[in-house]
């Protein structure tokens, strides 16, 4: 990117400042670009680095061709859970299950947005985004970095405080939180954390058809923990021990379970690891930080992953093609995108995780026992009607259900 990046040192000022170029960042670049009433927008993204790794593998499911169907490396019409004594194969007709390497997405996006003369560029770390005038928001924002500043009218940051592949950082930041805080009234934080290797076996052993979504056969950490097994043929998968916990563990605990869940798959088998990938997704409805007009969070930082499940890559979607929608509109702008009773659904879930008043395992057991894997996804879409809704809550025990939705409504009133 050395030839797009602005060395100057004076105060530019941009009709849009994106502040980290990462899922979202460049997602709301990619729909910025898209939309003919504002290609002529000057633009400034700014990023700690714009030499991208292949840090992250993103899934979601979807129904159509999908914005970058383009760069979806795999997709799966067939899922698979497993429990004790339980092992279930679903289609997810109309859906499939996709697979995008982030590098490709950084890439594309990175590559398209380099040939646009109204789109710049600048490595560096922000240190403050500040408000030019509170009581006038239309006059913008300023964000500093070392060695400069730019003004933009709008704002969009995703500057999480901690980073996802950095997994004390994250769980200090969670501490930090919640510092203070007696553990009765702690407001439910789980981290989806993680560990996954792309294994590479000499001979075929995965059938490259079915996405294993969940086994929880895997130690269970006192939580909720399950393998997810994606195969990209029948010699190669990411297979990921993920857990829903409040702490994270140390990287050789992953490991030790990574190599026990191999050996025990695939005995004899041998296999190299040509890529691994860590994380610590936060699950929580806490506000991470506020948005407001000129300043507006984005991604993670905005509240768009989903608090009971951590997917996160179909909702920034979401967020970014309606905030570009809105400027193109001139509409104020509204970042929202879990604010239906789906909202209230997953409080419900987290507060059941969190309090440990049932395990995930059998809460997700006797979902996908009793319902399609379409009705399931759309739920955890938002897109569910209210009788597919109620469809889902009864395969739960209203026992324990309920009273976490009353104590959810009584937090929220
Ligand atoms: C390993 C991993 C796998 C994931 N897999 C999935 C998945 O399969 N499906 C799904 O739906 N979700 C997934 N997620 C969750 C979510 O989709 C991603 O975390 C997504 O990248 C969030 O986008 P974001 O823009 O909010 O954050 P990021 O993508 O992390 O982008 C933030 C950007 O800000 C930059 N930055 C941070 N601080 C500064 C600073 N001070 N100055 C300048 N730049 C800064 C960073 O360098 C980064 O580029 C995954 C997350 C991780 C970590």
């Amino acid at each position: 990117m050395s030839n797009a990046i602005n060395t100057n040192t004076e105060v530019a000022s941009y009709d849009y400042i994106i502040a980290g170029a990462g899922g979202a960042g460049l997602s709301l670049l990619h729909y910025l670009m898209q939309c003919s009433s504002l290609v002529t927008k000057s633009i400034l993204i700014i990023d700690k680095s714009f030499n991208k790794t292949n840090d992250r593998t993103w899934c979601f499911w979807n129904k159509d061709a999908s914005v970058f169907e383009n760069l979806v490396q795999h997709r799966w019409n067939t899922i698979s859970i497993h429990a004790q004594g339980f092992d279930k194969e679903l289609p997810t007709a109309p859906f499939s299950y996709k697979m995008i390497q982030g590098i490709d997405f950084y890439n594309s996006i990175l590559h398209n947005a380099k040939s646009k003369s109204n789109i710049h560029f600048q490595e560096a770390t922000i240190l403050d985004i500040t408000v030019i005038d509170s009581k006038n928001p239309s006059k913008g924002a300023k964000v500093d970095w070392e060695g400069g500043s730019a003004m933009g009218g709008y704002v969009f940051s995703s500057l999480l405080p901690f980073q996802m592949n950095q997994l004390n950082a994250a769980a200090a930041y969670s501490n930090s939180l919640q510092a203070g805080t007696s553990s009765n009234n702690k407001a439910p934080f789980l981290w989806q954390h993680f560990k996954g290797r792309v294994v590479q076996f000499e001979k075929p052993v995965f059938n490259k058809a079915i996405a294993k979504l969940m086994d929880f056969n895997v130690p269970q950490q006192g939580a909720t923990a399950f393998m997810y097994q994606l195969p990209l043929n029948d010699k190669e998968a990411l297979v990921e021990y993920t857990i829903f916990s409040e702490n994270v563990l140390g990287i050789a605990e992953y490991d030790k379970v990574l190599d026990a869940y191999l050996a025990k798959e695939f005995p004899g088998a041998t296999y190299t690891t040509t890529h691994q990938e860590i994380g610590a997704i936060p699950m929580t409805q806490i506000e991470l930080a506020s948005t407001q007009a000129p300043i507006y969070t984005i991604g993670a930082l905005g509240a768009a992953i989903k608090a009971s499940t951590g997917y996160a890559f179909q909702f920034i979607q979401e967020q970014c093609k309606n905030i570009v929608d809105q400027l193109d509109k001139g509409l104020p702008i509204q970042t929202k995108v879990h604010n239906t009773r789906h909202g209230f659904y997953d409080a419900v879930l987290l507060d059941v995780l969190f309090h440990h008043k049932m395990e995930g395992a059998e809460i997700f057991k006797r979902i996908f026992a009793k319902n399609k894997a379409a009705t399931v996804f759309k739920f955890l879409s938002n897109t569910s009607s209210l009788l597919e809704d109620i469809q889902i809550m009864r395969s739960l025990p209203t026992s324990i259900f309920l009273p976490a939705a009353i104590k959810v409504l009584l937090r929220r009133s």
